[in-house]
């Protein structure tokens, strides 16, 4: 681990620091806050010893200091020669988790640093698990493209981004047609395949990194195109038309065609949507209106 010793006193940081290096950890000797502070930006300690009678700035005000600076929390252990139940007391307050009084033994502090070491590895552990579910929260498990949850934060900032720079985005809902007879007549494992096959083909299809993909309920899908005025959103939704068409996926009871087709329903941010649920809803008509027209076609929302 890379120790930080907060001390003003040059022996004591000396001593200190050769017990650590002793018990096989980098010490990064300092004196005073601003050194502290500086190492602390680095990004790159594991844990702090600090001493508290300092001039400028005290030990508990560092604590607080440091805290503040780095939501991200790391061990501070207090090393102070006065052993009060008031500083103890005000050390933990300040954001501190332990608290040695000096001299300090090397056994002592060797053993506080493996239990404070113990501690910064779960915690490692815990954070990588939630970023790990954070990732899988926001993917459907089936098409292993991003769900709802993950197309809502999307759609948050691309909308956000899109508003600084005063681009077009055009939003696409597509919905499967005919998918009832489908599952019903073919079963619903297959069902699930040409979700999949559906979900695959239409992620190909898209090549913009901008581009995202997200499957929105059952057999509906939303593609966010940022950038992208109304043209070649419609440019975009006749590819995925034809994509599907190629791969032909068969659908015997469909009564359009003889595999499955799409239906695509487009609204772009020039149609005076306020707010991302008037952009989903224009679309979703724009999708209705695609489905009257006879489906396996795009329509774009109109303004009546
Ligand atoms: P339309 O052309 O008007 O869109 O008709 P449709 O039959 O596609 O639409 P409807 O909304 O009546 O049916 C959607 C069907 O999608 C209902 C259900 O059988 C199927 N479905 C929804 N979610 C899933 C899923 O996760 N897996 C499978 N296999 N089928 C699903
Ligand atoms: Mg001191
Ligand atoms: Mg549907
Ligand atoms: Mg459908």
């Amino acid at each position: 681990m890379n120790i930080l010793v907060v001390d003003d006193n040059n022996f004591i940081r000396q001593v200190v620091s050769a017990m650590i290096i002793d018990s096989g950890h980098v010490a990064i000797p300092v004196d005073g806050h601003v050194p502290a502070l500086a190492e602390l930006n680095k990004g790159t300690l594991d844990l702090v010893l600090m001493d508290i009678e300092m001039p400028e700035v005290d030990g508990f005000e560092l604590t607080k200091m440091m805290r503040e600076a780095h939501p991200q929390w790391f061990p501070i252990i207090f090393l102070s020669s006065n052993d009060s139940e008031e500083y103890l007391t005000k050390g933990i307050d300040a954001g501190g988790d332990d608290y040695l009084t000096k001299p300090v033994k090397q056994v002592i502090l060797s053993a506080k640093i493996r239990a404070m070491e113990r501690i910064v590895q779960m915690k490692g552990a815990l954070d990588r698990a939630n970023k790990q579910l954070e990732i899988l929260s926001s993917i459907d498990p089936l098409t292993q493209i991003l769900n709802r949850r993950g197309l809502e934060d999307v759609l948050a900032s691309a909308w956000q981004s899109n508003r600084r720079q005063e681009a077009e985005l055009s939003l696409l809902m597509l919905d499967i047609d005919f998918f009832k007879l489908y599952n019903d007549n073919y079963g619903h494992p297959q069902g699930d395949k040409c979700l999949t096959q559906v979900a695959d083909v239409l992620n190909k299809t898209l090549n913009r990194t901008t581009d995202s993909l997200a499957r929105y309920g059952g057999e509906e899908f939303v593609i966010v195109m940022p950038f992208t005025p109304v043209e070649g959103a419609r440019f975009k939704a006749q590819e995925l038309i034809l994509a599907l068409q190629k791969i032909n996926i068969k659908h015997e009871y469909s009564s359009i065609s003889p595999f499955v087709t799409v239906s695509i329903g487009i609204a772009t941010t020039n149609d005076g949507a306020s707010n991302i649920s008037e952009l989903i809803k224009q679309a979703d008509i724009a999708l209705y209106e695609a489905k009257e027209k006879g489906r396996n076609c795009s329509q774009v929302f109109q303004n009546k």
